[in-house]
């Protein structure tokens, strides 16, 4: 094992299950699609975005 760290991503609580076979359902529980700032700040994440790939750009037939 090498490289790849791009993908280190940190993913929501629902996409990380979903991962797992029989699970893909969980995607669509996801709702950590942004990043969610601390109230009264913007340089401190509460959460940020769900890294899943399921989020990114476009759908292939949406
Ligand atoms: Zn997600
Ligand atoms: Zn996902």
């Amino acid at each position: 094992m090498s490289a790849s760290a791009a993908e280190a991503e940190e993913l929501s609580a629902e996409c990380t299950v979903a991962q797992h076979p029989h699970y893909e359902g969980l995607h669509g529980e996801c709702r950590q699609t942004k990043d969610i700032p601390l109230p009264g700040t913007t340089r401190i994440l509460l959460q940020s975005r769900c890294g899943c790939p399921c989020h990114t750009s476009d759908k292939p037939g949406a």
